[in-house]
């Protein structure tokens, strides 16, 4: 049931999936193994089932690592998994001690659950849901749980290796806990895959490609937002909507690639330069908006001739651009669309003035154009 689902997110490319896949593959095969041979196994088919274990094992915290971002495989832990192999031969086959190889298996299985349980819950992201990395840690530390209690059990010679196969209430409890516990941490790294499959679709929905900044429609929700929650409140509010100068010229002069990293660049500079709160994104082409939250005109004004003059001033891509700018402010009863017309009517003005100017709208009431007394 594993492979097949974490199989099934395998076209996803989310990062571990294949490293997951294969993992519970072999924890497949060796259980069926067991299976079909019965108990006990050789020597060599137990050393063989034994390794099969601990590199699924190791495939599963490695796949994790990936899941996150990280380099799937740490040295130190490979040099652990050779000693740990050595001396797995040396208890099943030189010197046989079922007791010392019962506490070895159980310590690499607690290892494995423990690190892709503390990594699911470290790595979880700051913003969302938390409910798939719970789930995960909750399943790899309760799994690491009974390993670790058999291995003290039998290491401290409490219980007998062969215990837990007896048909006791307790044993019956471990035994199923040890079972169950493997197949919930899959589906829990399935709804792992399917948590960044969601973030990717809305980055791809919100954030520009080309620029790294809110789209239009993203930058138009939270404005709406912004702005409902101003005239709910009556706290100032600005719009900018920013318009590169003569940027045709530079495509045609340039050409289309250089005109893509002036854009890039010219984001990254305004992006900088912006306070955590104000807003910001691409409404199109070469044109941005800017809502400057609790903030009157005149404030919005000098911010953004600052960004007039940081943009004039850093020479992109080798290409020195300039922006034109319309401020408004909002009014009561005002909506999104007018104050963004008002804002676009200024920044026609500031182009028709000569350019590399920032204009403001003058204040209106929309109260009283639409209901005059
Ligand atoms: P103005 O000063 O009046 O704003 O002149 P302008 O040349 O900047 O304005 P115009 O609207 O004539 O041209 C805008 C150009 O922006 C035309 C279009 O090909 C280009 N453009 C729009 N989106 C992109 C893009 O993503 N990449 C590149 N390289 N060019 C783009
Ligand atoms: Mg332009
Ligand atoms: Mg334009």
């Amino acid at each position: 049931m594993s492979v097949a689902i974490l199989g099934s997110l395998r076209r996803t490319a989310v990062p571990g999936i294949d490293r997951w896949c294969a993992a519970y593959a072999l924890l497949a095969a060796v259980s069926l193994y067991m299976l079909l041979v019965g108990d006990p196994l050789n020597p060599i088919a137990t050393v063989g089932a034994s390794l099969v274990t601990f590199v699924a094992v190791a495939l599963l915290v490695q796949g994790t690592r990936q899941f996150f971002g990280m380099r799937p495989v740490r040295r130190v832990e490979s040099a652990a998994f050779v000693i740990v192999l050595v001396a797995l031969v040396y208890v099943t086959c030189v010197s046989p001690n079922i007791e010392a190889r019962v506490v070895l298996v159980s310590a690499v299985m607690a290892y494995g659950r423990i690190a892709v349980g503390t990594l699911a819950l470290r790595h979880a992201p700051r913003d969302g849901a938390l409910y798939g990395y719970r789930f995960v840690a909750a399943a790899a530390y309760l799994g690491a749980l009974v390993h670790v209690a058999r291995a003290v059990a039998v290491g401290l010679g409490v219980a007998s290796p062969v215990t837990y196969l007896q048909p006791l209430p307790w044993s019956v409890l471990f035994l199923g806990l040890a079972i169950v516990t493997l197949p919930c941490m899959s589906i829990g790294m399935a709804m792992l895959a399917h948590d960044q499959l969601v973030r990717r679709m809305e980055t791809l929905a919100t954030i520009d490609e080309l620029t790294g900044v809110l789209m239009r429609r993203a930058f138009m929700t939270k404005a709406n937002a912004l702005h409902s929650r101003a005239l709910a409140t009556g706290a100032p509010l600005s719009i900018a909507i920013l318009d590169i100068d003569n940027f045709k010229a530079i495509n045609d002069g340039f050409g289309h690639a250089v005109g893509d990293r002036t854009l890039t660049h010219f984001a990254s500079v305004v992006s900088g330069q912006l306070r955590p709160s104000d807003l910001f994104g691409r409404l199109g082409g070469e044109e941005f908006g800017i809502v400057f939250v609790d903030t009157g005109k005149s404030d919005a004004e000098t911010l953004t001739n600052g960004l007039r003059l940081a943009v004039e001033r850093s020479p992109g891509a080798g290409v020195r651009c300039t922006l034109s700018a319309g401020v408004a402010l909002i009014a009561p009863g005002d909506t999104l669309e007018g104050v963004m017309a008002r804002a676009d009517a200024a920044l026609y003005m500031a182009k028709a003035m000569g350019r590399n100017r920032v204009m403001t709208s003058p204040d209106v009431d929309v109260r009283e154009i639409e209901a005059p007394t």
